[in-house]
């Protein structure tokens, strides 16, 4: 069985202002500023990684739960909030401890039994109450016990999601295997032991012979995620395939392509049907994240086709957040004539300067062009998030940097930049040591990264730069 465990998923349902996105925003690390910095792409508030205690998760507030709605956006939020409910691995129900128990608390309560999910039952707001007499009348709703806990002031809330998540550790004991990090001695380097030394420089094939490229192929619904998993199969020897297992179980497919292995990490819930494969589910926001965290590298489809819209730049969002390799795919090449192609060319490079570290390739799955070139990129991106950058030459490049371009002084103190070593991997992260960095701006950082991603050839993954001043 090749299944790769995911990070949880933890849903937060309830009806409006009993404090969903207020816990949402407590119990989410947000990189906001990371995104905000690239134009043109707006977060998605809904869905973030967890930051709570020692467990990953992934948290999803389901917005307004309408669940009697008959009509028009209510039903559809309704439809949603179910589908996250049911992809999610536990949830929790927010109520409202000054506003007490409601029809509506009823309902949501109703169909959160029906639904068999494992169910937190959170009395927010709840701060300046005596445990008792905030939790004392929801015990009707019939979920068990309440966790009095307020999303504003943070009473409560680490035990709360720790509960949550405990439980899911006796359910499933196995959890994610990352990739071993490549941790550099933070020490300082002698500079004549030298890139000959083995442990090299350049991302090199060689290097990569023993890691297995993962893969995850994302995009919104119909942009031709399905037809290019099927012209990558089409020709190859498929290894292994599984049908699904449960939420937190990702479907691999394991396949060989040009003497390199690949596992594609499924988003869509993939059978086979005769000779192709075809998903029995619709989109899901939940497992595209999933594929995301649990790949090295995506390959973010989009449409030719169509105009750019907010639901790709949510998912080029979460790759960012993540840090992972990318290479973007623009399908459906075929059938658009010179000045078409001219001008999406330069929409998509205008509305996706944001993603300027990966490769962007056009190509038409349905007809297989542009395939091959995909994979290499794929393939110089994976070597890129696992470059090893060593210490020597990190360093070199460095000093030739600043010997070249000096950071500017901030009042009497110029920062003064000693040595560098690499501190991890996928994305690669460097870290610089010296005096007085807290100085540094961030064009100077942008241009430390240019001069690092050129010397070490990092196409293709994020890059991250870390100063650490000796006082
Ligand atoms: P949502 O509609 O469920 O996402 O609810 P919001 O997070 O937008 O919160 C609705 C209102 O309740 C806002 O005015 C919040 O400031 C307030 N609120 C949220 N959590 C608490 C809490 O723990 N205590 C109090 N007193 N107010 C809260
Ligand atoms: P998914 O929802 O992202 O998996 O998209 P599908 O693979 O199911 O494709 C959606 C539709 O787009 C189908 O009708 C495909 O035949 C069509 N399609 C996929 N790739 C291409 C392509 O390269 N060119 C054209 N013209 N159509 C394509």
């Amino acid at each position: 069985m090749n299944s790769t465990a995911y990070k949880p998923v933890v849903a937060l349902v309830g009806r409006a202002n009993v404090g969903k996105s207020t816990l949402f925003n407590r119990i989410t690390r947000s990189r906001a500023a990371l995104v905000a910095d690239f134009s043109g792409l707006t977060r998605d508030r809904h869905y973030g990684e967890g930051r709570v205690g020692e467990h990953p998760f992934i948290a999803v507030d389901t917005g307004g739960f309408e669940p009697v709605a008959k009509n028009g956006i209510l039903l559809e939020m309704a439809r949603q909030t179910q589908q996250a409910i049911a992809e999610s691995d536990v949830v929790i129900f927010l109520v409202d401890a000054r506003a007490g128990v409601n029809a509506h608390d009823h309902e949501i309560a109703r169909l959160l039994r029906k639904s068999g999910q494992r169910v937190f039952l959170a009395v927010n707001k709840a701060e300046g109450m005596r445990y008792g007499s905030a939790t004392a009348e929801f015990h009707e709703l019939g979920l068990g016990e309440p966790h009095a806990i307020s999303a504003s002031h943070g009473d409560g809330v680490v035990d709360l999601i720790e509960h949550a998540l405990s439980y899911l550790d006796d359910v499933h004991e196995a959890d994610a295997t990352e990739e071993p990090e490549f941790i550099a001695d933070d020490v300082e380097p002698s500079l004549e032991d030298d890139d000959q030394a083995g442990h090299d420089t350049e991302p090199s094939a060689d290097a990569e012979v023993s890691h297995r490229i993962k893969l995850a192929i994302v995009g919104r619904p119909n942009v031709g995620k399905s037809t290019l998993i099927n012209t990558l199969l089409g020709e190859d020897r498929v290894i292994a395939f599984d049908m699904p297992g449960t939420t937190r179980d990702a479907i691999e497919i394991e396949f060989e392509r040009n003497g390199l292995a690949y596992t594609l990490i499924d988003t869509a819930g993939l059978r086979r049907r005769g000779k192709v494969f075809e998903a029995i589910e619709k989109f899901s926001v939940i497992k595209t994240l999933q594929a995301i965290e649990a790949c090295n590298v995506v390959v973010l489809m989009l449409d030719a086709q169509t105009e750019i819209s907010d639901q790709d730049a949510h998912i080029a969002g979460f790759v960012l957040e993540t840090g992972r390799a990318l290479v973007v795919a623009i399908n459906k090449w075929d059938g658009l004539d010179r000045d078409q192609r001219e001008r999406i060319q330069r929409d998509f490079d205008r509305k996706l300067h944001f993603l300027s570290f990966a490769k962007m390739h056009t190509v038409s799955a349905l007809k297989g062009q542009g395939v091959n070139a995909l994979l290499k990129s794929v393939n110089a991106a994976h070597a890129a998030a696992f470059a090893k950058l060593s210490t020597p030459k990190l360093t070199r490049v460095l000093h030739a940097a600043v010997e070249q371009q000096q950071p500017p002084r901030k009042g009497i103190f110029r920062p003064k930049m000693r040595y560098a070593h690499q501190g991890g991997q996928n994305p690669p992260l460097i870290i610089i040591h010296g005096n007085a960095l807290d100085a540094i701006s961030d064009s100077y950082r942008r241009y430390l990264e240019g001069r690092f991603r050129s010397e070490f050839k990092l196409d293709g993954t994020p890059l991250r730069i870390e100063f650490k001043s000796s006082q």
